[in-house]
């Protein structure tokens, strides 16, 4: 779970993920915050006990349990104070995004906890939007937002979050999803919030799956109307599942190294992604909370090669499930599409 150590130079297979045009569906906000940008967020805020320089943050990165990983992370949300912080973070997000070819991502943004930070809506999403339209134009990468529910916070957060959405939904908004800890907080008492989502057209995109049984994956499904699944590891537990999921291509958003790191699965070679594909479900490989886990989208396309040992054909195959599974519209959707296969001529 280290983020210092500097990457060697790509090759062959590395080198081809590096390269190809990538769409990410999982992956959130704060947790996307590199030592860079905390090193930036840090500068701004002087009373901040999060280190400014990028050698101590290194270390500060490095984590030695899951409770270290917490308390950095809420450091890290501490930082978060204003409109220009959450404008700096989202913005760098996508810089980090483009170094990686990722062309197009759907981030998943929790509005609840910065709005109770004071920070107020318009600004919010004001903020948001105007790093979202900039990096489009400057890096050249799409940035769709997710809001998502912090189940921990419990009803409350979820009709601010519902109220969010659905009186100050941004432009970019394309998805509502739910979060926080599954253990002790069920699916079915989102429905309205979720219902009331959905009516106004977003997609439904809860975590499910991760840390409990298949039974909160079908929840997700009847109680959510969930159209993607965040995880869904247990999926395999259930082999009724697995067939629905593949017979309604309902992707899988699958985050290897997180469920390592957050030991929903014991090692990367007993992670059920195998027996995913196998059983035809659509699998999409993502990043959760890169930085804070010491990866990166490209790691975990790597990650995901050498457990399903995919060659550069296989790996592109991914890339375009990610295409499949997005919100993007059919014409994004084919044009990403014909960009990996232009690059799958002449890279594989
Ligand atoms: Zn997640």
């Amino acid at each position: 779970m280290t983020a210092s150590s500097a990457p060697a130079a790509p090759t062959g297979l590395d080198a081809f993920i590096a390269g190809l045009p990538k769409a990410e569906l999982h992956v959130h906000h704060v947790g996307s915050a590199s030592p860079r940008i905390v090193a930036e967020l840090a500068a701004r805020h002087a009373d901040s006990t999060v280190p400014a320089d990028l050698d101590a943050l290194a270390e500060y990165f490095t984590f030695r349990d899951f409770a270290h990983f917490i308390e950095v992370y809420l450091s890290v949300v501490d930082l978060i104070r204003d409109p220009a912080d959450v404008r700096l973070l989202t913005y760098e997000i996508a810089r980090d995004m483009a170094r990686q070819n990722i062309r197009y991502a759907e981030l998943t943004i929790t509005p609840y906890s910065s709005v109770r930070r004071g920070i107020a809506a318009e600004a919010f999403m004001e903020a948001i939007e105007d790093a979202r339209v900039a990096a489009e134009r400057e890096f050249g990468t799409v940035l769709r937002w997710c809001f998502d529910i912090p189940g921990e916070a419990g009803l409350e957060s979820a009709e601010v979050t519902t109220e969010l959405a659905l009186k100050h939904g941004p432009q970019g908004l394309v998805s509502f999803g739910l979060g926080g800890p599954e253990i002790g907080v069920p699916r079915p008492q989102f429905k309205p919030y979720f219902d009331r989502a959905r009516a106004a057209g977003l997609h439904s995109v809860p975590h499910a799956g991760e840390t409990t049984g298949p039974q909160t994956i079908w929840s997700a499904l009847h109680d959510l109307g969930a159209e993607r699944i965040g995880h869904g590891t247990s999926a395999v537990q259930d082999a009724t599942l697995l067939e629905h999921l593949a017979e309604h291509r309902v992707p899988l958003e699958v985050c290897p190294t997180s469920n390592i790191a957050t030991r929903a699965v014991p090692t990367l070679e007993e992670h059920p992604i195998r027996a995913m594909v196998d059983a035809g479900v659509l699998v999409t490989v993502n990043s959760d909370d890169p930085p804070m886990f010491g990866t990166d989208l490209n790691t975990e396309y790597a990650v995901a090669a050498r457990l399903l040992g995919l060659d550069a054909a296989g790996i592109a195959q991914l890339a375009k499930n990610a295409v499949e599974a997005s919100f993007m519209d059919d014409a994004a959707k084919k044009s990403l599409t014909a960009e990996i296969d232009a690059y799958v001529s002449v890279n594989a």
